[in-house]
Order: structure tokens, then sequence, then C-alpha cells
């Protein structure tokens, strides 16, 4: 028999339930296949570092298979029902009898997935898909109505009862099959998608890379990730989104490394405070599930649609740039167009400035923030922003309303993380650093630097009385 490993966002070796099912029975003989499908990345607005760290991936991940005598091939769809084509070819040609692989919960890919599923059946091909991008699966934590969570609290803390029950297992790498291992690889053409070069020393590529970071992070700093996750300037986070925005590592992995570390990690405390990150991912995840309007660009709370946005694409494109006249919001900016990864807390005042100091769209945030991101994945960003604009589940009210002046203040004190990023503003005291403009004026100093877009007590009563009007 011959057996089908369809990859797409599960880029490993190691526990990935759909490949080691696959490679349960002995004799069968295994495939891999990734389709690269540009058409449709286009649309959901990839950005090109994230193409170039998946290109690079599948290199890495098509020398670990062929380790075990897997080859996989890299094929070329436009968009998700061209790849359909793609993959009904290849089951043809290498004569499939059963494919496998990892669900994704988006809603363009479940439809894909339900036509694939069909069409393959018609084929006498039977599929078989896996929950294996989360550690439990969508509809599995709910409330005691059988609902789905709208907030995120009551969700975690069932979230971890059912975690004391059982954990998901980790499934080990496939064991080498007969013939391993290959020394023809099929060829990798690049992708015709923009590529963008990326920081290789902050994302390693490749499954080894990814959990040695992991172990790495679960030793100390995990513990010290309560006191330094809000600083920027510190590098007190994991950095390990892009992997699992990528599958090059997966939750599971994630969660029996930080309990082997730290046998107590599911308790209250401060390790549990890394664990509650993931979390937060899942949540976002089984939204999705539960209400795929999310997918679709529409705001969970209905009335925040009667908002009326600003149209100033000047304002956006200062934003973009990071030319707001605001420094953390420019620095943060300047580091996501830079590194294609920005600070978690600085994600939350980026979007809050764009939201509700500009009064913009967070559609805008939301499309900008995809087409930049080295880490970017729908759930998470759609959840991050829908709560930065009021709009979503579990989000912050209307009326509350970041300071991005007071907010640089409290966790850029000394203004180390802008001076990193704007260069121009070295000389500003740390005093002033947060409003430099006060300074060069005091001084008689001309700073090349823009002066505030908009003022930020005038923005706020503008917010409060767009979103009170929507909301009548
Ligand atoms: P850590 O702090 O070490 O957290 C560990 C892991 O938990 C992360 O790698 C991530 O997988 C998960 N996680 C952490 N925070 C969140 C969160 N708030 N929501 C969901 N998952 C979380 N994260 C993405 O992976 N992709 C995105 O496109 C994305 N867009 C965002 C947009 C906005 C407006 C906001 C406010 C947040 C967004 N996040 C996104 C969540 C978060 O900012 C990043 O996951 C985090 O900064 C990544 O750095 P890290 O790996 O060092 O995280």
């Amino acid at each position: 028999a011959t057996h089908l490993v369809w990859l797409r966002n599960d880029l490993r070796i190691h526990d990935n339930y759909a490949l080691h099912a696959a490679c349960r029975d002995a004799d069968a003989t295994v495939v891999a296949l990734f389709i690269a499908t540009p058409g449709q990345w286009k649309a959901h607005t990839m950005s090109p570092k994230q193409a170039a760290f998946i290109y690079q991936n599948l290199l890495d991940v098509q020398r670990s298979l062929a380790e075990k005598g897997i080859p996989l091939h890299v094929l070329h769809g436009d968009d998700f029902s061209a790849s359909v084509n793609v993959l009904k070819d290849f089951c043809q040609q290498h004569q499939v009898d059963r494919l496998f692989y990892n669900y994704q919960y988006e809603v363009n890919e479940r439809d894909r997935d339900a036509v694939a599923e069909r069409e393959l059946f018609d084929m006498a091909i039977v599929s078989q898909g896996f929950d294996d991008s989360l550690l439990l699966p969508p509809g599995s934590v709910l409330t005691g109505n059988r609902e789905m969570y709208k907030v995120f609290t009551p969700f975690s803390r069932a979230f971890v009862k059912r975690l004391h029950e059982g954990l998901p297992e980790c499934v080990p790498s496939p064991e080498p099959r007969r013939g391993a291992p290959l020394k023809k690889l099929p060829e990798i053409k690049p992708f015709a998608y923009p590529l963008e070069e990326f920081d290789q020393q902050l994302f390693a590529v490749g499954e080894r890379a990814a959990l040695q970071q992991l172990r790495q992070f679960s030793q100390q700093p995990v513990t010290k990730y309560a006191e330094y996750r809000d600083i920027p300037a510190v590098d007190g986070t994991s950095r390990l989104s892009v992997y699992l925005a990528t599958g090059v590592l997966s939750p599971r992995q994630c969660l029996h490394r930080l309990l082997k570390e730290h046998p107590g990690g599911l308790e209250e405390g401060k390790v549990f405070v890394w664990l509650n990150e993931l979390i937060w991912r899942e949540f976002y995840r089984h939204l999705l599930v539960a209400w795929p309007k999310l997918c679709r660009h529409q705001p969970f709370i209905s009335w925040t649609d009667s908002v009326k946005w600003q149209q100033n694409r000047q304002q956006l494109q200062a934003w973009q740039q990071g030319n707001t006249g605001y420094p953390i919001v420019d620095a943060a900016m300047r580091q996501l167009n830079t590194l294609g990864w920005m600070h978690n807390r600085l994600r939350m005042i980026v979007a809050s400035f764009l939201v509700k100091d500009l009064l913009i769209d967070w559609r805008e945030g939301e499309r900008y923030f995809m087409s930049q991101l080295i880490d970017g994945d729908l759930a998470a960003n759609n959840g991050g922003w829908q709560w930065a604009a009021s709009s979503g589940n579990d989000a912050a009210p209307y009326f509350r309303i970041f300071n991005p002046t007071t907010q640089g203040e409290r966790f850029d004190k000394e203004g180390e993380f802008i001076r990193k990023w704007l260069p121009e503003l070295k000389a500003v005291p740390d005093k002033f650093i947060h409003q430099p403009h006060h300074w060069a004026e005091k001084n008689g100093v001309s700073l090349d630097y823009p002066p505030p877009v908009v003022d930020h007590k005038e923005a706020r009563k503008r917010t409060l009385a767009a979103f009170e009007a929507a909301r009548e």
C-alpha cells in the first residue's frame, strides 16, 4: 500500500500525528507532499519572510525525511482549489491508497480539505485527518452548557483541569523505512512568491534549532518570564512563535519539555504564566472553529462594525512606516518591518494606537501585520487585533484606551528599546525620550523625527464618541 502524508502547517518529523500514523504499517510505502499555493498566500497577505522561512524549513524536513527513507515532493498549485487538483494528480501518479494530514482550522483551509477528501474518496482513496496543532482539539473544552467559552480565564481554568486529567501524548519520529536513507531527493523549486531574507540567528531554520531553543528557554529563562515578559528591551520571551505558527514545533513538545524541567508547571506560579500563553494560542484557535465568521473579517461583537472609521492613508502609512511621532509606537513598527517579529507588549500598544488613536479600521492593521510577520497566524493575529479594537471575545472594553506615552514610560522607562530602533533619538535624555519634541523645543534643537500625528487627548475623545455613536 502507498500512504501519502500531505504536509501543510506541520513542517516537522517529531511528534507529527499524520506522519506517525502513515508510518504505522511497516510494509507501506510512505511518500510526503507539500503544495505551494502562491495565489492563496497572496490573498491571505502572507509575509515574504514567512514564505522564505517555510521554504528553508521544507529543505530541512526533506533532508530529515530522506534519512527515514521518505521522499518529500514539493509541487506548485496557485490557490487552494488548484492544490486539490495537484493532490489528485499526485495520488494517481503514485498510486496512493491512503491520505494522512493534520487539520488546519481556518475556513478556506477547511473548505479545501472537505473538497479534497470528497474527491479522493471518489478515487477510492481514504483520508484521515488529525488534530495535531493544538494541545486539545477544538470543541473539547466547553462550558457546563456544552458551549465554547467566550472569555479566556474560565477557558484556561477548564483547560488546565483537562490537562490534569491526562496530557496529550507526543509521538516519536518514524523509524527508518526500507531503502533508507534516500540518496536522491526530489528537486524543490523556489516558490513563485516574493521571498525576503530573515535573520537566521533569531529564527534559526529547522526542527533541531527549534527544539534546542525550547530546551534552553524551558530551563532558566521561563522562570523569569513573568518578570521580564513585558519589557521589550529584554530578551525575556521564548521567541518560539514562528516555529509554532509553521508547525516546526508542536505545542505538545512545549508542554512536555516544560513539565520535564518544572514538574509543577500546571499549578499557578511563575512557570504557569508562560503555559497560559500557550493556552491563549489554543483559545483563539478554538474560537475560529466555534465562530467561523472570525475568519471572514467580521468582528465578534457586531455593533463595533458600525464605528465610523477614518479613511486616512497618510496616517496609516505613518503608522506602517514608524513615523507617528510617538517613539514607542515607531520603534515597535520598525522592529516589525525589520525583523518580521514584534514583542507582544508592543503589538498591543501599536494595535491600540492604530485603532484608538488614529481611529483606523482594525482590519487594516491585521492585514499589515500579516504582510510583515514571520510568525503570522490568522487565529492569534485576529484575536490580538480584535482584542485591541474591543470588538472581540474577552476584549478590552472600548473605553479602555492605552496612552502611548505612559505605556512607553512604563515598559521602556529609560528608552533603551526606543534608542535601539530610533537612532535619531540617541541624544535625547532619558527623561524626555517619550516626548522628544518637548526637549527639542526647550533646548532649541531640531530633531530629525516627525511631530506626533495626533494629539492623544483629542484622539481619545474622538474615539470614545465614535464607539458610543456606534453602540446606540
Ligand atoms: P511567548 O511570550 O514566549 O509565548 C509563547 C507562545 O505562546 C508564543 O510563541 C505563541 O505561540 C503563544 N502566544 C503568546 N501570546 C499569545 C497571544 N496573545 N495569543 C496567541 N498566542 C500567544 N502571535 C502569533 O503567533 N502570530 C501572530 O500573527 C500574532 N499576532 C498578534 C497580533 C496582535 C495585535 C497581538 C496583540 C498579539 C499577536 N500575537 C501573535 C501574540 C503574541 O504577540 C506573539 O505570539 C508573541 O509575541 C510571540 O513571541 P514569543 O514566541 O516570544 O512569545
